[in-house]
């Protein structure tokens, strides 16, 4: 049996490195000039004020690169799609002009979309149905470009799982499911079945630890992974990252369920070798053994405070509110003992016994909980996504002040300590 192929370049300079990815894996062969082509990138979210893209979201000099080569090839008909999360309203467009992308419109013609703003048609996937951009389903050939980069409730985050951002919102949740038989790792790695991925290219300028958004930093990898295989394409970035197919749930179920072979060993890898790359990255915080919080909980002496870890039902609106919670609950530490507060967040946890007040951060957790017996006092915050200034003033009532700022003054740190590293070009991030 003829083995998948993926080639593996290390990126110097975007256009000649990905060209030399995509002649080495065939990267373009099947496709025809006619075809309407659809590129996904990984867009999901951008902070405007303090940015920090690196190994989070694909760089634009990838993205720009590809559309030259596929304009050089003789395809004209490109559009580049994607369905960044809702803050509530969608970032699509302004994405696109701070990231550079109106001059791939300019000068080669590309479309650009934002799924959110147009039409999801309802898949059926046999026993439960996600709704796909009607771009998605329309296309003759997808070409997905995700990132090098770990995820927090999947551990990896790559091709396979880059193609949730087809989703409309509605879906994205459901994936996150309260039930284990649509958990998270059992529904979105489906998706990938109703597409014509033609191509995956995984962006590894940089890679990003303890992903899916910036909380660890990032460093760079400078490599570009490609295959006309996605799950050849993603088993090879794993390995990089040091994981077994095994070891990640969503591509151990994709393999089974299409009879896959799991081991690096069954993949051509042309180019550099896995081997030489192999580096372990970390995919999340350390938590302390009782579940009481995370490690800098105990290293500060916090107690009376419960800020359990979150499972994988809390969905992406909810789980990028969960580092901005800990670091102002973490600034609201005075010294002595919080008064016995426990945090209760997404879609399967339940508040235990024994606590003065209980609060449920978010809709999901507020309704799943609402006829506890153990709840002695409770804190809703009801929103989907639960709104931080509603925590602020409901903490107060409470005898807890929180300080919102903090959350700024963290991006900050994390902002200046990363840029100030080397390689870490924003201009990775434009198309001039
Ligand atoms: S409350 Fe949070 S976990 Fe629940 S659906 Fe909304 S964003 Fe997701």
């Amino acid at each position: 049996m003829t083995k998948p192929v993926v080639s593996v370049v290390k990126s110097d300079g975007a256009y000649k490195s990905l060209k030399e990815a995509l002649e080495l894996c065939g990267g373009l062969e099947g496709f025809n000039k006619k075809d309407k082509i659809l590129i996904k990138p990984n867009l999901v979210g951008y902070d405007f004020d303090y940015p920090l893209p690196f190994g989070m979201i694909t760089t634009s000099a990838v993205i720009s690169a590809l559309v030259r080569i596929l304009a050089e090839e003789g395809f004209s008909n490109l559009t580049i799609g994607e369905a960044p999360l809702m803050f509530p309203k969608t970032v699509g467009r302004q994405m696109y002009r701070t990231l550079g992308y109106e001059r791939l419109k300019e000068r080669y013609g590309v479309e650009l979309v934002d799924f959110n703003e147009e039409k999801f048609i309802p898949v059926n996937f046999g026993h439960f149905e996600l709704e796909l951009a009607q771009r998605v389903l329309e296309a003759d050939k997808i070409i997905n470009v995700p990132v090098l980069k770990t995820h927090n409730q999947c551990k990896i985050s790559l091709g396979i799982k880059n193609l949730k951002g087809c989703l409309n919102r509605k879906s994205k949740q459901f994936c996150h499911g309260k039930e284990m038989e649509f958990d998270l790792d059992r529904t979105f790695n489906n998706i990938i079945d109703k597409l014509p991925v033609a191509l995956t290219i995984i962006d590894g300028v940089f890679v990003l630890p303890r992903g899916p958004a910036a909380n660890g930093y990032a460093y760079r990898k400078n490599l570009i992974i490609a295959s006309r295989d996605t799950y050849a394409c993603d088993l090879v970035g794993s390995e990089i990252m040091d994981y077994k197919i095994e070891d990640v749930p969503h591509l151990r179920h994709y393999a089974e369920r299409h009879g896959r072979s799991k081991n690096l060993a069954d993949v051509e890898v042309r180019g550099e070798s896995v081997e030489k790359h192999r580096k372990y990255v970390e995919y999340d915080f350390e938590w302390l053994p009782d579940d009481s919080g995370p490690k800098g909980f105990a290293k500060r002496g916090i107690s009376g405070l419960m800020v359990h870890k979150w499972d994988s039902s809390l969905c992406t609106g909810c789980s990028i509110l969960y580092n901005p919670m800990l670091v102002t609950l973490m600034a609201a530490f005075t010294g002595r003992p919080f008064p016995g507060i426990e945090v209760i967040t997404g879609k399967r946890m339940q508040a235990s016994p024994g606590f003065e007040t209980t609060v449920l951060f978010g809709r999901c957790p507020t309704e799943s909980n609402k006829d506890n017996p153990h709840i002695k006092r409770a804190v809703k915050i009801k929103g989907c996504p639960p709104d931080l200034n509603e925590l602020s003033t409901a903490m107060a009532g409470i005898g807890v002040n929180i300080d919102l700022n903090q959350v700024d003054s963290f991006k900050k740190y994390m902002y200046n300590k990363t840029v100030a590293q080397e390689g870490f070009d924003m201009g990775l991030y434009e198309i001039n």
